[in-house]
């Protein structure tokens, strides 16, 4: 299955426990508005390059589209509507007053030099500033996109607008970003790891883990993991896997990274590939980098206990099958890294209160949003004998609907 069919799956498979009629379900699955632009430019040889970008606004019942912009090779239309539904179930789980979108280039950013990039986002911002902004869709980073490009876009938004700080989110502190959002999704990764294997009398302490992906999400993940006891004993990125049976020192790893900018090169106990890391014998499987990395053909050879999707579906629907048969708790994408998105809420909130909150206030804001929708999910999937994902969609959809239709169809 493609990442739409995926999404398409999971929502039929709460659907049908909800008792969806069909019509509900065409309503909600149906995206508000698709928008498909060309984005040409010179690149710096004088050559002209032309790229195809998406901005795909799913579901505005419950407040403003929220979602990131995706700058990856693989970026295509159903895709990216795929992940647009994903935010739109996201937003309602951790209950902040958004719906869900997302955009992308189908670009490799790394091909293009940073000025090349900077003039591709803003023709992007110039085909999109109509359709975006703080009450209508309100984008934030992704696979491929960072504080920097966040900063060109609101630069780019407020030429046509003015000062619009809420336009963007993830935006570096120096443009009124907020403390604790580039953190945020790794950082809710860990602490809702935490919470899960508290859920079945484990601690992080007594935990072994593997992570798939050193990016953003996967390193800052790693961070909160291993400051708070877990034994992280892989970590990977395209350079392939490190593993270290007493645990990876995470502060070297962040710091090699740095400094090369891969894990090429990092001195661990073993090098393995990626394969063979997500097949460890650890407690916990962290993917945190691409979707669909565990499948049909992987799932049976997974040994740990539990898997958390910090990336947005890193498990295929015949996967998920596997692991329901063999008892491997699944915590599913759309709570496990709504960390980003909710301080992207909190970011939002500040920059419409002209009022700076410090990082303790975040992260304990952070926090609270997470366990309890954790714990919402949880009661829902025990009183349902339901797996986490189906539970966490079961919030999502309902949340969703009720705001339609409470607001007339
Ligand atoms: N791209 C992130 C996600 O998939 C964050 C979105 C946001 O902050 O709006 O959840």
């Amino acid at each position: 299955m493609n990442a739409y069919e995926s999404a398409r799956h999971y929502f039929e498979t709460a659907a049908a426990v909800m008792d969806l009629s069909p019509n509900m379900k065409k309503l909600l699955m149906t995206p508000e508005r698709e928008v498909k632009v060309q984005v040409a430019l010179k690149l710096d040889n004088g050559e002209i390059a032309t790229f195809v970008g998406y901005r795909m606004q799913h579901n505005s019942a419950r407040g403003p589209m929220k979602g990131g912009l995706r700058y990856h090779h693989e970026v295509d239309a159903e895709e990216v509507l795929a992940l647009a539904s994903l935010m739109t179930w996201k937003t309602a789980v951790v209950d902040i007053p958004y719906g869900g979108a997302k955009g992308g280039i189908s670009v490799a950013p790394k091909t293009l030099s940073e000025s090349e990039l900077e003039l591709m986002t803003r023709k992007f911002v110039d085909e999109l500033q109509d359709v975006i902004g703080p009450d209508k869709d309100i984008p934030a980073p992704d696979m491929g996109t960072n504080a920097q490009v966040m900063a060109w876009i609101v630069n780019q938004y407020e030429k046509y607008h003015g000062f619009n700080p809420a336009c963007v989110t993830g935006k570096p502190l120096e443009l009124h970003g907020a403390d604790g959002r580039e953190e945020a999704t790794g950082r809710g990764v860990g602490l809702l790891t935490e919470v899960m294997l508290k859920k079945f009398d484990r601690t992080l302490a007594d935990a072994t883990i593997a992570l798939q992906g050193f990016g953003n999400v996967g390193s800052h993940a790693a961070r909160y993991l291993s400051d708070n006891g877990g034994k992280v004993v892989a970590i990977s990125d395209i350079s392939g896997a490190c593993y270290d049976s007493g645990g990876i020192d995470i502060a070297a790893a962040l710091a090699h990274v740095k400094q090369h900018r891969s894990l090429e090169g990092f001195d661990a106990e073993k090098r393995i590939s990626n394969e063979e890391l997500l097949a460890l014998d650890v407690d916990v499987l962290i993917p945190a980098a691409l979707g669909g990395v565990l499948t049909e053909e992987n799932a049976g050879d997974v040994r740990a206990k539990y898997i958390v999707e910090a990336a947005n579906g890193p498990v295929l629907p015949e996967a998920d099958e596997i692991f329901r048969k063999r008892e491997i708790p699944v915590l599913p994408d759309i709570l496990a890294n709504a960390g980003g998105v909710t301080v992207s809420y909190l970011e939002w909130v500040q920059n419409r209160q002209y009022f700076k909150w410090d990082l303790d206030r975040t992260r304990a804001e952070l926090a609270r949003t997470l366990t309890a929708s954790f714990d919402k999910m949880w009661q829902l999937a025990t009183e349902k004998h339901i797996p986490l994902r189906t539970a966490a969609y079961l919030m999502g959809i309902g949340r969703v609907g009720r705001s339609t239709v409470l607001a007339g169809i």
